[in-house]
Order: structure tokens, then C-alpha cells, then sequence
């Protein structure tokens, strides 16, 4: 899917030599700062993971107040600061409006922007990950009825993308038997696992999720990438919440292990 934010976006009143930069960013999310200003936490193309303040844009009068919603995509000119930045002009580059207006979507984009807002630090640079969080809105905002669906796919890659990979190929305590044939899931291996491990009651697996054969061979798929085999199936309702389920305990058993000494890192001086 070709990402119509390539290159810079360009802005007739750009000043040279000031600290201004432009770059397309998506609204992760927004808080009220005092009487009338909202700080904006925005996943740039170029300049990483900002924090930037939008002032006055809670006026009615504002000249752009109302472009900053959760999940635009903007084109934006921004004024750097010490700590904050601050937002000088915005343009709409994709208003992904849909994910607003629909409650089932709004929550499904909602997860996937914290998730993004999780996994990256104040000014951490990950292009790519801005280009997944851009295609994903996109297939989400074009397959509504999926959208759980586009959310797991994009935590599976999210997940894959840091060095955590879900094994599904085959049993993730004895590799003897193939990931379809499996029919329970270890988050503490991070796989599938095959009944006659999960019988013999294997300290090594820790908890075992049971699942039904549709979610698994679903997980499959997903895990597999592309989208379009997952998008294109008629998939229970009953597969659908195991694999909300299971991805839930899967992001917080890996949030917990890498995030943790991840930020008590980032928070020690010179780390
Ligand atoms: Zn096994």
C-alpha cells in the first residue's frame, strides 16, 4: 500500500535558519492544557514521537483547533522547544474521520495509537513505524467490520518488529508438532502448544490458554502477514474474542517483561 506521506510536507511561509520543522504526523493523543490549549503526544515521520502544545485551539475561533483529532493525519509545521514544541500550522493529510465516528473502531485505533505511544520514548525516530500505524488506520478505515482483526495484525507486527515473534509453526515446547495442530497457547513461551504437552502439564509452558481450531488457525494467518488472507475470511465470533482475549494477556505479559527495565533504563541519567 503506497503511503501518500512521502517526502516533506511543504509550507509557503516556512521561515530558513528558525527552529521550525515540518513532517507529517498522526495524533496519538490529546490532554487540556489550562484554559483554552491541548498538548498533542504526535507520531512523526522524520521527528520521532512529540509532545507539542497547540495553543489556543480549544477556542472555537482557532484556526486549526479542530484538525487535531485522535488519528489524523496532518501535515504540520512546528516551532521546536526546550521541552515542548509547539504547533505553528496544520493541514490535513488523511482525516481517518471513520475511526472517530464509530464507537467499535474508535476503540480498536484508540489501542493501536497507545500501543505506539508505548513503545517508543519522547523524540525516539521510527519512520517505519509510523508508515505501519498509517497503512493500519487505512485497512481499518476500508474493512470496518474487521477492525479487532486490523488490531491484532498490527500488535502482531508491532511485536514482531521489536524481536518478539509469536511462535506458530509449530509447538513452542517440543517442536514435534505443527502450530495447526496445536490447541493451546503458553504466554510465557510466546506460542502455540501441542495437547500432548499441554497434557503433561509441562512447568516450562506456565499457564496454557485453551483455543478454538478457527482462532488458531487464524493467529496463524495473522502471524503469517499479509493482510489480505486474514481480511478475506469469514471468521466466528467465538475465534474473534479468543484472539482478543489471548492478545491482550500476550501485550501485557510483553509490556511487562520489556517495557519495565526499559524505562527504568531510559530514567537513569547518561543510559
Ligand atoms: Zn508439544
Amino acid at each position: 500500500m503506497s503511503n501518500p506521506c512521502d517526502g516533506k510536507p511543504g509550507f509557503s511561509s516556512r521561515r530558513e535558519n528558525a527552529p521550525l520543522y515540518s513532517d507529517f504526523g498522526i495524533v496519538l493523543r490529546s490532554y487540556k492544557l489550562g484554559e483554552a490549549d491541548k498538548i498533542l503526544r504526535i507520531m512523526t515521520r522524520e521527528n520521532g514521537k512529540v509532545s507539542a502544545v497547540g495553543k489556543g485551539v480549544r477556542r472555537t475561533r482557532s484556526k486549526f483547533g479542530a484538525r487535531l483529532e485522535p488519528f489524523t493525519c496532518l501535515k504540520l509545521l512546528i516551532h521546536k522547544g526546550k521541552t515542548l514544541d509547539i504547533i505553528n500550522q496544520a493541514e490535513i493529510e488523511s482525516s481517518f474521520h471513520q475511526l472517530r465516528e464509530n464507537l467499535d473502531l474508535f476503540v480498536c485505533a484508540s489501542a493501536m495509537a497507545e500501543l505506539v505511544d508505548c513503545v517508543l520514548v519522547e523524540r525516539q525516530k521510527d519512520g517505519g513505524l509510523f508508515d505501519l500505524l498509517y497503512k493500519y488506520q487505512t485497512i481499518m478505515e476500508r474493512s470496518p467490520g474487521k477492525a479487532a482483526l486490523v488490531q491484532a495484525g498490527f500488535e502482531f507486527t508491532v511485536m514482531a518488529r521489536a524481536g518478539y515473534e509469536l511462535n506458530t509453526g509449530s509447538c513452542a515446547a517440543c517442536s514435534g508438532v505443527e502450530g495447526k495442530e496445536c490447541t493451546s497457547f503458553s504466554i510465557r513461551l510466546g506460542g502455540l502448544i501441542c495437547d500432548k504437552c499441554r497434557k503433561e502439564k509441562s512447568p516450562l509452558t506456565g499457564k496454557l490458554i485453551k483455543l478454538s481450531n478457527e482462532c488458531i488457525a487464524l493467529i496463524i494467518l495473522i502471524a503469517d502477514g499479509g493482510e489480505k488472507n486474514w481480511l478475506e475470511g469469514e471468521w466466528n465470533a467465538t475465534a474473534q474474542r479468543e484472539m482478543r482475549y489471548l492478545m491482550d494477556r500476550v501485550l501485557e505479559h510483553w509490556m511487562e517483561r520489556d517495557f519495565k527495565s526499559h524505562r527504568v533504563l531510559k530514567s537513569i541519567p547518561g543510559s
